[in-house]
This record gives C-alpha cells, sequence and structure tokens, in this order.
C-alpha cells in the first residue's frame, strides 16, 4: 500500500523470519495483553518459539510495576515468564543509575509509582518520593519555604496517577537547585491502557510537566532509548540483527528495534492502525506488519 515497505506477515516470510532470528523482544501492552487482558493465541504462540529455541525477553515502558511485580502479572494470566526475562522501564532506570555507577549516598526523587521505588532499592539506591507524597499539600504563604533534601542526585519521572504540586515542586527544585542532578524518564509515551477498554495520560504528560518548569530534557531510559538496547544486548549477548522486535508502537517499539539494526514486527493489535502506518508523513517503517503474535502460530501451520 502506497510507498510503505513493510511486507505482510505471510507463511513464507514467517518462516524466514524465524530461522533468521535467535530472540524475540516483545512489547507487552498491545502485544501480550491490553491492560489486565491477555490477547488470543499469545500463550500457544510463545509456548512454540520456546519449543523451537528461541529466546523471549519482554520489554514494556510501563514503569508502574517491577520486574517481580510483571512476573506475578504474567503468572495471574498463566504464562510462566521469569523476572531476568522481563525489562520494564522502572528497572531500566535503576540499571542507567548503576551503570552509570551514580554514588551510593546520594538520593532519588522519584514522580512515579512503587515499580520506580522497588527497583531502586533492589539495586542498592534510596528512593523518596513516590505514591506517599501523593498525600502531601504545599503551603502558599509567605515567609514559607518549601525545602528540599539537597542530597537528592537524580529525578526519576514515569507514570503517576498520584502527582500533585508537592511533587512538581519538589522534583523541580532538585533539578534546578542540587548541582549536577539528573533528570531522568522512564519512558514518555503519550497514552497508555491503564484499562483494556480505554487510554489515559501516559508518562509523556508528566515528564512533560518537568520539562516546562526546569526548562530541561530527560535522559530517556525506556523504548526507544539505545541506553536499554545497549544493556539488553550486553545481557544476551546476541547480535541485534539475530533478535526480532515485535511491537504495536512506531515511535516507542518499531523505532526502538529498527535503531539498532533489529527485525521489526508491528502487530495491528494495540494503538496503532493500518492508516497511521501508511499514512505518508510516517517515516517509521517496520519490515514486518501482521494483526496479532498469534498471527504467527497460524502461519506457521502445525
Ligand atoms: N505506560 C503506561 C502507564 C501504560 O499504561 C502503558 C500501557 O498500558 C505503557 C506505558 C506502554 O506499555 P508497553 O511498552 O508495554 O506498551
Ligand atoms: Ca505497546
Amino acid at each position: 500500500q502506497g510507498d510503505c515497505h513493510s511486507q505482510l506477515l505471510s507463511s513464507h516470510n514467517a518462516r524466514d523470519l524465524l530461522n533468521s532470528v535467535d530472540a524475540f523482544l516483545f512489547d507487552c501492552d498491545g502485544v501480550i495483553w491490553k491492560g489486565d487482558t491477555l490477547i488470543d493465541g499469545v500463550s500457544q504462540t510463545l509456548d512454540m518459539l520456546r519449543s523451537k529455541g528461541k529466546k523471549l525477553v519482554f520489554v514494556t515502558n510501563n514503569s508502574t510495576k517491577s520486574r517481580r511485580q510483571y512476573a506475578k502479572k504474567f503468572q495471574s494470566l498463566g504464562i510462566s515468564v521469569s523476572e531476568d526475562e522481563i525489562f520494564c522501564s522502572s528497572f531500566a532506570a535503576a540499571m542507567f543509575l548503576k551503570v552509570n555507577n551514580f554514588p551510593r549516598e546520594k538520593k532519588v526523587y522519584v514522580i512515579g509509582e512503587e515499580g520506580i521505588l522497588e527497583e531502586l532499592q533492589l539495586a542498592g539506591f534510596t528512593g523518596l518520593g513516590g505514591p506517599e507524597d501523593g498525600k502531601k499539600t504545599v503551603q502558599l504563604k509567605p515567609n514559607c519555604l518549601f525545602e528540599h533534601d539537597k542530597t537528592v542526585g537524580a529525578v526519576v519521572v514515569g507514570l503517576d496517577q498520584y502527582i500533585n504540586y508537592y511533587k512538581l515542586q519538589y522534583g523541580t527544585l532538585c533539578i534546578r537547585e542540587n548541582l549536577g542532578c539528573l533528570f531522568i524518564a522512564t519512558n514518555q509515551d503519550a497514552v497508555g491502557h491503564m484499562t483494556d477498554l480505554q487510554e489515559w495520560p501516559g508518562a509523556g504528560c508528566m515528564v512533560a510537566a518537568i520539562c516546562g518548569s526546569t526548562q530541561k530534557e530527560p535522559i530517556v531510559v525506556g523504548k526507544p532509548s539505545t541506553f536499554l538496547m545497549d544493556f539488553l544486548q550486553q545481557k544476551f549477548q546476541i547480535s541485534c540483527s539475530k533478535m526480532c522486535m515485535v511491537g504495536d508502537r512506531l515511535d516507542t517499539d518499531v523505532l526502538f528495534g529498527k535503531n539498532a539494526g533489529c527485525k521489526t514486527l508491528l502487530v495491528f493489535s494495540g494503538v496503532t492502525s493500518h492508516s497511521t502506518l501508511h499514512d505518508p508523513s510516517n517515516s517509521i517503517e517496520p519490515d514486518y506488519c501482521t494483526n496479532k503474535l498469534s498471527d504467527i502460530l497460524e502461519l506457521l501451520g502445525p
């Protein structure tokens, strides 16, 4: 269709794809599940890929949960996935600090949810803020100073249902006044499936608020960052040309894979429609596209 170079998945090219890669990187929302609902045929497709010896990795930009919590979510959906196959953007934030030798004596202020705090703690960092600060209010009175911790060396911003003026002021002061304080975004997704029926404002909205008040750009650690891809590569020692990134979003998943030289497969079971892919303004073209993940299983036959 049009000038788009993406191939529709067929039994022929699905077999080629399977033979040419050793690992599949799966985006989660829109590919594996929608909100808390498993997408049809996913479990059987993952079983088939595992039986063929493929390495499976799950990469989600949703920072509200930790790896441990995602492993529980997979289990509750009847899929067996271990924590070390999961790369959520909360974990990516903690790994970014670790890889960059962030000093343990400094603190990390979190505008985000429990997942980020748990990953920071597991990596040996001290997190402040998070859901607890959702209950706090500011005193806008003369001669009343808003105090913040001067030892905060990084502010991590992700999806935060409990964002308020207190947290915005806290994060802003740390970034503006603490020398060298990092501004890290778990991801910049505009919207996310907080529920299966609707899209809701995503982390991009919270990140934009802090960009606005600090006039600084964040370091993004989730998809499509090269940090996360480099980290995955180091971990699994599989060359990017032997990986296939499967996702439902062009500007996060497909770009993440394409930037690294992975094969890319777009599925239409999430946020991207055929018309978005084929729109003349779109420049991000996956190698393959198909309706849903389980098409691979059906196309390959018994
Ligand atoms: N962030 C939030 C808050 C979400 O709800 C979602 C999807 O539900 C995402 C990010 C994107 O997640 P994924 O990368 O798994 O598509
Ligand atoms: Ca997705």
